[in-house]
């Protein structure tokens, strides 16, 4: 029996897009779960997908009322879904988000802000549910048996990537980042020295991955997609097989498809991938997330 398993809810990045052309891979936005048999629900981000994972939680696990939800980040794909998370509105529900810490806001005014009148018809002060809101850097903590750390990611916003440890395995969630290059010229540093920071910061995040049992990496562009895209914040398939070849990854998770991205094109993409894995005899099992869609480790 496998340690533990994740399950994908929403795998799109930027916004739903449901329709034929999305219909297999799917049209939600961010979530995924992680599962064992021990009783606390593990979210990871409330994109639109997190609506049909409450709804199975109010009517088919009933005695799961402890949930745990960590947000990469607080851009809108990864929380739109939240207002439409029916535990929120259920007593006996014990609900702690945690995300990254924001200087300005907390997690708590960041999220009670899309759930003003102007948005949405029920405010956060009216849930039902307990809510505790937990500030995150790069730390590590534990929920029951399994081990939490977190890395912070290159994102436009601070984003951190989740590696859940339990019985030996891990789960590493590194959504919406971009491997680091330089993009805002030297600054009057050599270009050795600017070359030294960035290889430093490739390698913090290489080292957070290593050795995953699942990598679930954002890989939102294909490298000719990249150059058009550079600085936004996202990854790209040549560069993360790069990564994922020298990490020793044992899955790879291609995730947060672009929202232009038809079902044909990612099957193409995925094909692609596993081609390349397979001439140069890659250990690494590689495929593209889907709505739906378990993978056990
Ligand atoms: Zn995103
Ligand atoms: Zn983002």
């Amino acid at each position: 029996m496998a340690i533990m398993n994740l399950r994908f809810w929403g795998v799109r990045g930027s916004i739903p897009v449901p329709g034929q052309d999305t219909a297999i891979y799917g049209g939600n936005t961010s979530c995924v779960q992680i599962a064992t048999d021990n009783q606390s629900v593990l979210i990871l981000d409330a994109g639109t997908g997190i609506r049909k994972l409450g709804l199975e939680l109010v009517t088919k696990h009933k005695d799961k009322k402890e949930v745990h939800l960590f947000l990469s980040h607080t851009h809108w794909d990864h929380i739109q879904g939240l207002p439409f998370f029916a535990p929120l509105y259920i007593p006996g529900y014990s609900i702690t988000i945690y995300g990254p810490v924001h200087y300005e806001k907390s997690l708590e005014q960041i999220l009670d802000r899309q759930m003003e009148y102007t948005y949405f018809p029920v405010r956060v002060a009216e849930l039902a549910a307990k809510i505790n809101y937990h500030s995150l850097k790069e730390e590590k903590l534990s929920i029951g048996d399994f081990s939490v750390s977190t890395k912070y990611l290159n994102h436009p916003v601070l984003c951190l990537g989740y590696k859940f440890e339990h019985g030996g395995k891990s789960i590493t969630y590194c959504t919406d980042h971009e491997p680091y290059i330089n993009i805002f010229g030297n600054g009057g540093h050599s270009d050795e020295v600017v070359r030294t920071v960035v290889a430093e910061q490739n390698k913090g995040f290489d080292n957070f991955i290593r050795n995953s049992d699942l990598l679930v990496l954002d890989t939102q562009y294909t490298e000719a997609e990249y150059p058009s895209h550079i600085s936004w914040g996202h990854g790209y398939t040549s560069r993360n097989l790069e990564i994922v070849r020298q990490c020793n990854v044992k899955k790879w998770a291609l995730f947060h498809h672009d929202p232009d991205r038809s079902d044909a094109d990612e099957k193409k993409i995925e094909e692609s991938l596993q081609r390349q894995g397979g001439e140069e005899k890659l250990q690494t099992e590689i495929f593209a997330a889907k709505e739906g869609m378990i993978v056990e480790v």
